[in-house]
């Protein structure tokens, strides 16, 4: 695991960014108004375990923008070892139970299939957990992919990349979706910054301007 960025955007809200080695996932561990949480713990679970324990944090929960093998891998460790809930939207759960929807299958003999979880419910949670996060389904990738929005801070998961998008060939995926999901990331915030699943961060502003696949909608 690499240690890659610190952004302090301003007295409330910190965030770290781990990229994982397997398929390079972007992790994020933020301190919100103090507090801890883990967005796509994919893998990497004792490096991950080790760093919170070295710095002292209290983790208070793990949030997922979706369900896919290389987002859930460390998870069920964590919240073992943390005791700590794991939120993941609703329309994940049958990818979060099955070993061949979450790809675990492909990697793992016996595949991964958690347990313990808790779902989140509908289109859009203005304040979660009462801790101003708002999250939004915007499904396509998978049905209950998830953009999380923390002040200026987007995290879109595997929906949105830097000049890209996530792939919809996958079980649960629909590019019908992706579109109508990519039509509403035209209506957001030009400048919010977004922390992607992979890769680079970027702005809504840039991928208006050069990504190819919000500037090719019907
Ligand atoms: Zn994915
Ligand atoms: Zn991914």
């Amino acid at each position: 695991m690499m240690f890659i960025e610190y952004y302090r955007k301003d007295n409330f809200v910190e965030i770290k960014k781990f990229q994982l080695k397997f398929f390079d996932v972007n992790c994020y561990l933020i301190n919100y108004k103090n507090n801890y949480f883990l967005i796509d713990p994919g893998s990497e679970y004792r490096k991950i375990k080790n760093y919170i324990l070295e710095k002292k944090i209290k983790l208070d929960f793990i949030l997922n923008t979706h369900g896919h093998y290389d987002h859930i891998g460390a998870v069920n460790d964590l919240v073992t070892e943390f005791n700590i809930p794991f939120y993941i939207h609703e329309e994940e759960e049958e990818i979060i139970k099955d070993p061949e929807k979450n790809l675990s299958s492909d990697f793992n003999l016996d595949g991964l299939s958690l347990k313990t979880y808790n779902l989140i419910k509908g289109n859009y949670v203005n304040n979660f957990l009462n801790k101003d996060i708002e999250i939004m389904n915007f499904p396509g990738h998978t049905p209950g992919s998830i953009l999380i929005k923390i002040e200026n801070c987007l995290f879109t998961g595997d929906v949105l990349f830097k000049g890209s998008i996530g792939r919809t060939d996958l079980p649960g995926g629909s590019s019908k979706e992706m579109e109508n999901s990519l039509r509403k990331i035209k209506t957001l915030d030009k400048k919010l910054k977004i922390l992607p699943g992979h890769g680079p961060e970027s702005i809504i502003e840039e991928e208006l301007k050069n990504n190819y696949f919000l500037q090719n909608l019907d």
